[in-house]
C-alpha cells in the first residue's frame, strides 16, 4: 500500500528511510515537473529499449526505461493506464523508471531494465527493489485474443499488467518481499488518475519519477 502525501503524490513507505532517494507516482492533481526539478524522459514507444540517462535531462530519445546513477539526477515515465515501475538498487545507489504497457510487458521491458542495471551498475537482482505504480487493473483491462494470448489466456479476457511484470521480476531473481504494489486502478479512480481507455484522446499523462539526491 502506497501513501499519498499533500503534494498528491503516492510514495512507497519502504523507501521513506532512503535519504539519498527521491521518488513518487503522481496523481492527476500533482505538479510533478515543478516539484521534482529537471527530469530526464523518453519518447515512449512500447518497446524493451533501455537508455542510460547519465546525468542528462530533457527527452533523451526513444525507449521505455531510463536508468541512472548520477547524484542530482532524476528520471521519469509518463503513463495513462500503462504500468509505471520504479527500480532501486540501494547497494550502488542506482535507479530506473520503466514504462510497461502490454507490448512492453510482452517484450520484457522490466527484465531488460534489471539486466541493464546489472550490466551498467553491477546491480545484484536479489537486492533490487521494485515499486509497481497505479495502472489499469485486471478489473477494467479486458483485451482481445491478440493480446490475451500473450498473458496465458484465450479469447476476450481480463489481464493484469502488474501480475505479468511481477512475474518477470521474480524470474530475474528479485525477492517477492522487495516488490511493492500500489494496487490502484487508473480507470476505476477518475478523481486521481488519467486513463487512456476511459478518457480516450483527451487523457492526460501521470508522471512517475525517481531520482538521486545530491551529496
Ligand atoms: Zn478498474
Amino acid at each position: 500500500m502506497f501513501i499519498k502525501d499533500t503534494d498528491q503524490i503516492y510514495r512507497v513507505p519502504q523507501w521513506s528511510g532512503l535519504t539519498w532517494l527521491t521518488h513518487g507516482f503522481g496523481t492527476r492533481l500533482a505538479d510533478v515537473p515543478s516539484l521534482s526539478g529537471e527530469l530526464a524522459t523518453l519518447k515512449q514507444i512500447h518497446s524493451a529499449e533501455c537508455l542510460f540517462a547519465a546525468g542528462r535531462t530533457g527527452q533523451l530519445g526513444q525507449g521505455d526505461a531510463l536508468l541512472e546513477n548520477s547524484p542530482g539526477a532524476a528520471v521519469a515515465v509518463k503513463t495513462a493506464d500503462c504500468l509505471p515501475i520504479l527500480l532501486v538498487d540501494e547497494d550502488h545507489r542506482a535507479i530506473a523508471a520503466v514504462h510497461a504497457g502490454w507490448r512492453g510487458t510482452v517484450a520484457g521491458i522490466v527484465r531488460r531494465a534489471a539486466d541493464a542495471m546489472r550490466e551498467g551498475f553491477g546491480t545484484e537482482p536479489t537486492h533490487l527493489q521494485a515499486a509497481l505504480g497505479p495502472a489499469i487493473g485486471e478489473c477494467c483491462y479486458e483485451v482481445g485474443p491478440e493480446v490475451s494470448c500473450h498473458f496465458g489466456k484465450q479469447g476476450r479476457a481480463h489481464v493484469s499488467l502488474a501480475r505479468a511484470n511481477r512475474r518477470q521480476l521474480l524470474e530475474c531473481g528479485v525477492s517477492p518481499d522487495r516488490i511493492y504494489e500500489a494496487g490502484l486502478c487508473t480507470m476505476c479512480m477518475p478523481e486521481e488518475f488519467h486513463s487512456y481507455r476511459r478518457d480516450k484522446e483527451s487523457a492526460g499523462r501521470l508522471f512517475s519519477f525517481i531520482g538521486i539526491r545530491e551529496g
